[in-house]
């Protein structure tokens, strides 16, 4: 299973990804992740891109095509893999055609999570994310049994620097102009299903199955 989860931030990418991707046995390559890692590292990535993260922009296409070609190359990667948060340029786009040509492959989807806008922003500001395991929480509608304390690996949640309201419309307006476009590309290719990001997260996940599943 090779798929792209494309969408705007807060469209449950992510959450859809992690069980999809244990389900199948391919690994979930979800760059927001990987950079946050970075920062938190203190690497020389990291300090690249925490600016732009910060700001809700997009970190260089250059610095993140790099990234996803390493993450590709590694041998987890050889029998599928699930993108999430990548591409989000036409850029990104084009460079992962290139990867995947080089070394034979092919997408079998791209999956589009449609969620309305101020869905997104609620979801986004109320978002609290586990520092160990990433799984995420709301402070309404999914909160975790124990304040403050990840139901599923015990380690500390925290606000994203980036899910504040301010950001989070910047987000959002970087989404419309620099990732949407994205839609018409792989639609012309006859690879986008799309898939409605509301409701619960298990009809979500099966919705998310079927389309990929019909199209492997
Ligand atoms: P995410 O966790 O996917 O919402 O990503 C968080 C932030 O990481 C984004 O707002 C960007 O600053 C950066 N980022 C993640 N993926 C990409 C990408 N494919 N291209 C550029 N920047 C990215």
């Amino acid at each position: 299973m090779r798929v792209v989860f494309l969408g705007p931030p807060g469209a449950g990418k992510g959450t859809q990804a992690r069980d999809l991707a244990r389900e199948w046995g391919v690994p979930q390559i979800a760059t927001g992740d990987i950079l946050r890692q970075a920062v938190a590292a203190g690497t020389r990535l990291g300090r690249e891109a925490r600016d732009y993260m910060d700001r809700g922009a997009l970190v260089p296409d250059e610095v993140i095509v790099g990234l996803v070609a390493e993450r590709l190359g590694e041998p987890d990667a050889a029998g599928g893999f699930i993108l999430d948060g990548f591409p989000r340029t036409v850029a990104q786009a084009e460079a992962l055609e290139r990867l995947l040509e080089e070394t034979g492959q092919a997408l079998d989807a791209v999956v589009y999570f449609e969620v309305s806008e101020p869905e997104l922003v609620r979801r986004l500001t109320g978002r609290r994310v586990c520092r160990e395991c990433q799984a995420a929480y709301h402070t309404v509608s999914a909160p975790p049994r124990r304040e403050g304390t990840c139901d599923r690996c015990g380690g500390a949640l925290y606000q994203r620097e980036d899910d504040g309201e301010a950001t989070v419309r910047t987000r959002l307006e970087v989404y419309t102009r620099q990732t949407a476009p994205l839609l018409e590309r792989y639609r012309r290719r006859d690879l986008l299903t799309t898939v409605k990001g509301e409701g619960a997260i298990d009809e979500i996940r099966a919705a998310v199955r079927r389309a990929a599943e019909a199209r492997r």
